[in-house]
């Protein structure tokens, strides 16, 4: 039986990967600072711990294991990483982990690592119109990342690299572009933009406004979960090791995201645009790299995804609902 280690298991995708490995027959120790938020994980162990704290890493990250999958991060959407106030938290953190990590890899001799870069690396220069974004992994360098996060995930993936190639650790590294789900945050104040409009449109009755961050001009593309899960796992399992983007090549401006998810809903609402933090002007995935060597492309569509995103949180703006009238009435009685 292959086993695996998850570490940030109690997250968005370290949970959704432990019942996938669960799921092909692994064994399945994960490591977080929490649980997952909205379900039981199903790792068969499951150790809360703060894998900045060296003693924690060298006691989990052992030998034992055939493959490490690295998720942990200082992590949050655009109102936690372009706000500019968790620039420290997020460099240091997430730094502090990744340095652990790789160094109890290297004593342990672990075989197989799998490491979660990011988009946000790409130089800000390079998304500035919205039409024509380039994010081709050719084009991280010289590296000018729009914002801490970004040089956070650059500085880790050399580090990786360096291991590799002075250790011969076998990583693997891939560069999420926006993945998102049922199971993901939603209201924390973390959540990414796919969420935090489900959640506005499932508030929204018809005839109100959703609010949207700057002009709703600036184009993304957003990859499910599943779709993610797949493009990892057939990372691991070659002999590639990246950098490479993991992503959806769907396009989309953040008005018309709010419209697909409009559509879904069947309701009426119209786009308020606010000031807040948006990121860079536009972002794609360029997946020529990843098809080519590990022929992996996204299958589930921008429409079917957000389908079974929105229908997950609203069931959850229900539930909220229905949790703060009964402890409302509790208060009252
Ligand atoms: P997430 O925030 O849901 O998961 C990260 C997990 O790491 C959290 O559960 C958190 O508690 C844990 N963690 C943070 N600090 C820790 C510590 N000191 N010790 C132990 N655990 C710690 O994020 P996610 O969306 O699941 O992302 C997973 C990885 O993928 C992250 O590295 C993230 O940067 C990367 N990524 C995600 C996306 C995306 O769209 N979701 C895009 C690009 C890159």
């Amino acid at each position: 039986m292959i086993k695996s280690l998850v570490l940030g298991a109690g997250g968005f995708i370290g949970n959704h990967l432990v019942s996938r490995l669960k799921q092909n027959g692994h064994f399945v120790k994960g490591i977080d600072l929490k649980h997952p938020e909205f379900s039981e994980t199903s790792a068969d162990e499951f150790i809360i711990g703060d894998l900045r704290d060296p003693r924690i890493c060298a006691e989990h990250v052992t030998s034992e294991f055939d493959e490490v999958y690295q998720l942990a991060a200082d992590m949050g959407g655009a109102g936690y990483l372009f706000s500019g106030e968790n620039d420290f938290n997020v460099m240091h953190n997430s730094g502090m982990i990744n340095l652990n990590v790789t160094d109890c890899a290297i004593k342990q001799g672990i075989k197989n690592i799998f490491f979660s870069s990011s988009a946000c690396i790409y130089p800000k220069e390079n998304q500035l119109d919205p039409l024509n974004p380039n994010c081709e992994e050719s084009s991280a360098y010289p590296a000018d990342p729009d914002s801490e996060y970004g040089w956070e995930k650059i500085f880790s993936e050399r580090v990786y690299l360096s291991a590799m190639r002075n250790y011969g650790l076998n990583v693997h590294i891939a560069r999420f572009h926006n993945v998102y789900g049922p199971f993901g945050t939603w209201n924390s104040g973390k959540e990414k933009a796919p969420a935090a409009l489900c959640r506005k449109v499932a508030e929204a009755t018809n005839g109100s406004s959703i609010e949207i961050w700057g002009d709703g001009e600036q184009t993304r593309s957003f990859l499910y979960i599943d779709d993610c899960l797949d493009g990892v796992l057939k990372l691991m399992n070659s002999d590639f090791e990246g950098p490479v983007n993991i992503g959806s090549e769907e396009m989309v401006s953040i008005n018309n995201l709010c419209k697909v998810i409009l559509k879904h809903a069947n309701k009426e609402a119209t786009l308020h645009h606010i000031e807040g933090p948006i990121g860079v002007m536009g972002r794609n995935s360029e997946n020529s790299l990843v098809k080519e060597r590990i022929g992996w492309e996204p299958k589930i569509s921008l429409a079917e995804g957000i389908g079974k995103t929105y229908d997950w949180i609203a069931q959850q703006v229900d539930k909220n609902k229905v949790d703060l009238s009964v402890s409302v009435e509790k208060g009252n009685g």
